[in-house]
């Protein structure tokens, strides 16, 4: 029961192993880990979110921490490398977004707009999208000045001893701009309501930080700057309207981020914000022989190698499933 999926639209009457749904590095490392155990699993790679196959890391440049790779490596082409190391093995590539599942039969329904395939599992690998601002600018300094990981480019030479600047109000915020200390002179976080919402605990850290200011009531407006990147922010007062500029080298987005769990929303067990609840081995969900990997339910990490760890561990947990349904 292993043929290939059908390219004209109906189904191929044939069961597969497993489907995989997502090309960022949980995706194709699922896809490595269970073409590797012989299960030919067809792979829907998406491409609306973000325009492209190959997930979050396509919208980076340079990758300085991930293993293996010494010198850095730029992230479409460490997501280019994980596709063709699944391919090698025997994953089936389809670029096509997945537009239904039905997890309610046996065997499972996975359709996209021109394909149908039966299988016997899944593993939903449809990761995250962090939150952007939406302003004017932004397009012009993404990832020349404004980024929304600070962790991933921190460090890059070009915030070093710099002012920069953190929006949001949570938890993540407070943290990246306790975390971008290490490298920039002074850090400005800027929250769009009255006060913090980040934990005591985290607040404390970034109140005791005196290299950190807390803007309270400030919104971004937009970001200034020329080809050599951002220069600085002009922001407005949330009371009183007043609209001022501050001069920054880097704006980091602690916004939160937005699970891609719509297409088994309503099917799997979703927490309040939407991220797919996991239990038993780490990455079973409510459906047994539904899995899920990466940032679609990690609410905690978010990393490239915390995906593709998943990513393993959910093409093992299939494999067992598989085996011990047969
Ligand atoms: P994603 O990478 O989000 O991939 C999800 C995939 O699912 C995409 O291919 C998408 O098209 C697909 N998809 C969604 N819906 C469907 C559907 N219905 N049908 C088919 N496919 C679908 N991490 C690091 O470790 N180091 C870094 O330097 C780093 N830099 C970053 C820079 C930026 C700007 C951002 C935004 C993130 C960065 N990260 C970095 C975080 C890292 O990219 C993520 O943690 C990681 O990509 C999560 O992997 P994932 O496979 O879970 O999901």
């Amino acid at each position: 029961s292993q043929a290939g999926a059908s390219a004209d639209g109906s189904a191929t009457g044939t069961v597969q192993n497993v489907v995989v749904i997502g090309s960022g590095p949980a995706g194709y490392t699922a896809a490595i880990y269970a073409a590797r155990a012989n299960l030919k699993p067809v792979v829907f790679e998406g491409y609306q979110v973000g325009g492209v196959r190959g997930g979050q890391l396509m919208t980076t440049t340079e990758v300085e921490n991930y293993p293996g790779f010494p010198e850095g490596i730029t992230g479409p082409d460490l997501m280019d490398r994980m596709r063709q190391q699944a391919e090698r093995w025997g994953a089936e590539l389809l670029t096509e977004d997945v537009e239904y599942v039905d997890l309610s039969v046996r065997p499972f329904v996975v359709r996209s707009s021109d394909t149908e395939v039966l299988t016997h599992s899944i593993i939903v690998a449809t990761g995250a999208t962090a939150k952007r601002l939406g302003i004017p600018s932004e397009q012009q300094f993404w990832s020349n000045g404004i980024s929304a990981c600070a962790i991933c480019d921190g460090a890059s030479p070009i915030f070093k001893n710099q002012d920069l600047a953190v929006v949001g109000g949570g938890d993540t915020a407070a943290e990246e701009a306790v975390y971008l200390t290490k490298y920039g002179r002074h850090v400005h976080l800027l929250v769009r309501g009255p006060r913090l919402r980040a934990s005591g605990a985290m607040q404390d850290r970034v109140f005791n930080n005196d290299r950190i200011t807390v803007h309270l009531n400030t919104q971004v407006e937009d970001a200034y700057g020329d080809a050599k990147g951002l220069k600085g922010l002009r922001l407005k007062d949330s009371q009183t309207g007043d609209e001022r500029k501050l001069p920054v080298k880097g704006l980091f987005y602690g916004i939160g981020h937005q699970p891609n769990s719509q297409v088994v929303a309503g099917q799997v067990e979703l927490d309040a914000k939407g991220y797919v609840k996991v239990r038993g081995s780490g990455v079973d969900t409510s459906v047994v022989g539904v899995f899920a990997a990466g940032d679609l339910f990690d609410t905690e990490w978010r990393q490239a190698i915390t995906a593709a760890g998943s990513g393993c561990m959910s093409a093992l947990a299939a494999e067992r499933y598989l085996t011990a349904n047969n």
